[in-house]
């Protein structure tokens, strides 16, 4: 096997005008590629984010990715399985360049030991979302919908903000380290839980995370007074959430909003069992995987039960989509879905009108071309107020992390006219080089997760992969530059089936038809998928947007 990029300080991404590519189609993806990379929580283990989310199946795998995407012509179409480049297909011009399925398994074999096997033999890996898609821009990418998220928390305050309120959480990984700054964003004080220092001192040196303190009444004392003065502050607290959280209940904290984004998805690669040093937990996940995982459920049972005794309390109590609940029930705790989930509870609405992560990234690598790109959105939405807050506070706060790159919640009928602008800012040249828009699989129309994004939907159609199936299948149809379908994501193995794409603004009449049509039927599919579903918001957006339902009469 070749061997792995020694020094990842050496791992460059490509920026500028150069093509090392046969077209920018081609260029695009080996740029975003190289991005995720480069900002993975554990690079030289091309793992990205969410546990053991990666990008390619390994480093053989990554530089046969790279070479055939240099080599590939612009009417070829490159075919990925888990990770791996396995075809190189003649199809046409305005086909798909890359085609990925990434984790997929077939149903009653859809467990974590198969996957294991699989996966230890070097046949598959895992997917997440972003990592194999090669959309992930750091932990950006999530923060506006934690924001989201939190200020619809604040919402249910008296004052309709977290201002005065404490936040308690844990997890500050790649997804998870957003929790600081959204919650500042939103008005109010964070105490973040993490086993790894290294994680928070991540977090802390780009920006997300104000301090790390190792002593919880210390962590205890300063968002109190932080609080009372109606100061913001983010506070990595070091320690193991299913310790921590019972003992700050024991003495006497009093969170408005207690969540949690470990890596509990995964009880053997992403959770971290209480009572172990984090080197200690290294040598027992290798020596003994079997009671590992044991001691990682034993630790989430006690890390919900604490949670639920904190909604006991009062405290307004969710749980962030990363499969805690399942786990923790699946382990004796019977009520743990007590606790509902963030989707029900505040972003369904948004989805419904198909509203959704989008988010852009410059390929020049040049800021001068996201500031043009912000002030260009800026100008065409203005009459949203939520969009303008949110970019004007990102402009402020975010702090750039590999090629510059913007997220921007838009719905149905926006995203075209958004892909419409950034292809024509390409085309004027008003920005060095091509853009890619590309968004999160936690979206409107491309995921079914049954504890997530499809928890409790109207009609009950929770686990119906159908649709992000149509999702992936549409947009392959309409020339999306990637196209992935992954199975798994923060739900763990055989939770959840999601699509991801990235399309590439090269400012050519090929881009632009390409867009129209993409960003489209992206979006509109998860408006179909909510009228559907019985939502009367989304029968009015699918109305407005002029999509027919066929079983009416026309
Ligand atoms: P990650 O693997 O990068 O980070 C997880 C972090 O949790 C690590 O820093 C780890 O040290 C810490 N951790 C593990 N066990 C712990 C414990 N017992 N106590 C304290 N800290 C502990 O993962 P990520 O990308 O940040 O994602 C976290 C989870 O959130 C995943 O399950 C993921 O699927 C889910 N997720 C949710 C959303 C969302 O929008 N809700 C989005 C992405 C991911």
């Amino acid at each position: 096997m070749t061997k792995p990029i020694s020094n990842l300080r050496n791992f460059t991404i490509g920026r500028g005008t150069e093509l090392r590519c046969k077209g920018w189609r081609q260029e695009g993806m080996l740029r975003m590629l190289e991005n995720t990379i480069a900002n993975g929580e554990k690079p030289e283990e091309l793992i990205i984010y969410g546990g053991s989310g990666k990008a390619a199946r390994n480093w053989e795998s990554y530089h046969a990715i790279v070479e055939t995407l240099k080599a590939l012509e612009n009417d070829e179409t490159m075919v990925i399985q888990s990770g791996k480049p396995v075809a190189v297909f003649r199809t046409h011009e305005d086909c798909s360049r890359v085609l990925c399925a990434n984790t997929n398994l077939v149903g009653k074999w859809a467990t974590w030991d198969h996957y294991r096997m699989l996966e230890a033999k070097g046949l598959m890996m895992y997917g997440q979302y972003t990592a194999g898609t090669w959309a992930y821009i750091g932990t950006q990418g999530i923060l506006q919908g934690t924001y989201e998220t939190f200020a619809a928390c604040g919402k249910q305050m008296p004052e309709g903000d977290l201002r005065g309120r404490i936040v308690l959480t844990a997890g500050l990984g790649g997804m998870g380290g957003a929790q600081p700054l959204a919650v500042k964003m939103a008005g109010g004080v964070c105490i973040a839980v993490e086993v790894d220092r290294s994680r928070a001192e991540r977090r802390v040196d780009t920006g997300y995370c104000d301090l790390i303190c190792d002593d919880p009444a210390q962590a205890m004392a300063l968002a109190r007074e932080a609080a009372q003065n109606g100061r913001q502050l983010g506070i990595a607290l070091i320690g193991n959430a299913a310790e921590l959280l019972p003992r700050l209940r024991t003495m006497g904290l009093k969170p408005a909003i207690v969540t949690d984004q470990t890596s509990a998805h995964d009880p053997l690669n992403g959770y971290v069992p209480a009572g172990l040093a984090l080197s200690e937990a290294t040598t027992l996940r290798e020596k003994d995987p079997g009671e590992y995982t044991r001691r990682s459920l034993d630790s989430m049972s006690a890390h919900i039960r604490a949670m639920l005794d904190f909604q006991r309390d009062g405290a307004i109590v969710f749980e962030y989509g990363n499969y805690l609940r399942g786990h923790a029930r699946e382990n004796g705790v019977a009520n743990a879905f007590d606790i509902g989930g963030f989707v029900p509870m505040f972003i369904r609405p948004s989805f419904s009108r198909g509203r959704g992560p989008l988010r852009w990234i410059c390929l020049s690598g040049d800021e001068a071309d996201l500031r043009t790109t912000d002030a260009t959105v800026q100008a065409e939405f203005s009459d949203d107020p939520l969009l303008r807050t949110w970019m004007d506070m990102a402009r402020e706060k975010v702090a750039i992390q590999g090629l510059p790159a913007r997220t921007c919640w838009l719905g149905m009928g926006e995203r075209e006219r958004l892909g419409a602008l950034l292809n024509d800012l390409v085309r004027s040249g008003k920005v060095a080089a091509p853009l890619v828009i590309s968004r999160d699989h936690l979206d409107t129309g491309s995921v079914a997760q049954p504890t997530r994004e499809t928890e409790a939907m109207k009609d009950g159609t929770d686990a119906v992969a159908d649709w992000p199936l149509l999702n992936a299948l549409l947009n392959a149809a309409c020339g999306a530059d990637l196209v992935t379908i992954h199975q798994g994501a923060g739900s763990g193995m055989g939770g959840s089936i999601s699509a991801g794409h990235l399309l590439v603004a090269d400012g050519s009449e090929g881009a632009a038809r390409r867009l129209a049509k993409c960003l489209h039927v992206d979006p509109g599919i998860g408006v179909i998928r909510h009228a559907d579903a019985g939502y009367e918001d989304a029968i009015a957006a699918r109305d407005a947007a002029g999509m027919r339902d066929p079983m009416q009469p026309a």
